[in-house]
């Protein structure tokens, strides 16, 4: 069976468009009005195995988030739905935020609901890990290229780990991605 990634973030991130880089073509509606989006829910996304071996790694990238209209007055309830209804069915998170932004107040809000859900390390007690916590990865994406500034690094307070820079748009560090994507599966 494939793991499920759950990608979850606030609108305009580019969940939609690393999705479409993951799956190798275009799945999802990229819109630069964000929140304006009618995406598939899932894909399916085969990464090459480290093994030496030639084989694949099987992924189901669900992107909970993508579709109909987002209510533009309550976008940390849409992303706290989101989160709670990716979760449920996933492995794994893939939380996308935008590294030329950032960390803003309502990735900080979604960070918090994710740890609180259990995922992550968070939800142990301190000192032990949570080995029922379900692996998140925080991607920095819009990183364009090695020397695009970036506030990526803000995502270290968000308790998941280093963030993985990439773009979805010149495909930028896209073996690091994979890379991660492998170690969370
Ligand atoms: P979503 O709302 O999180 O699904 O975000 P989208 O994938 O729809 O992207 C929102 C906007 O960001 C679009 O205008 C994309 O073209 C743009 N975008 C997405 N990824 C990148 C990237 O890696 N670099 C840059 N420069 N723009 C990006
Ligand atoms: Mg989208």
């Amino acid at each position: 069976d494939p793991i499920r990634f759950a990608i979850v973030g606030r609108p305009n991130v580019g969940k939609s468009s690393l999705m479409n880089m993951l799956a190798g073509r275009r799945v999802s509606i990229v819109d630069p009005t964000a929140g304006v989006t009618r995406d598939r829910l899932s894909t399916g996304a085969q990464i090459p195995l480290e093994d030496g071996s030639g084989g694949m790694l099987s992924l189901e990238i669900v992107d909970t988030g993508g579709y109909g209209i987002v209510d533009r007055d309550d976008l940390a309830g849409e992303v706290e739905r989101q989160i709670a209804e990716g979760l449920g069915e996933c492995d794994a998170v893939l939380f996308v935020i935008d590294a030329v932004d950032g960390v803003t107040p309502l990735d900080e809000r979604a960070a918090k609901v994710l740890r609180e859900s259990g995922a992550g390390s968070g939800g142990g007690k301190p000192g032990q890990p949570n080995r029922s916590a379900k692996p998140v990865v925080v991607v920095a994406n819009k990183m364009d290229a090695p020397t695009q500034a970036t506030e990526g690094w803000e995502a270290m307070k968000l308790g998941f780990g280093e963030p993985v820079f990439v773009s979805a748009t010149t495909r930028h560090n896209r073996h690091e991605l994979e890379a991660r994507l492998r170690e969370a599966a």
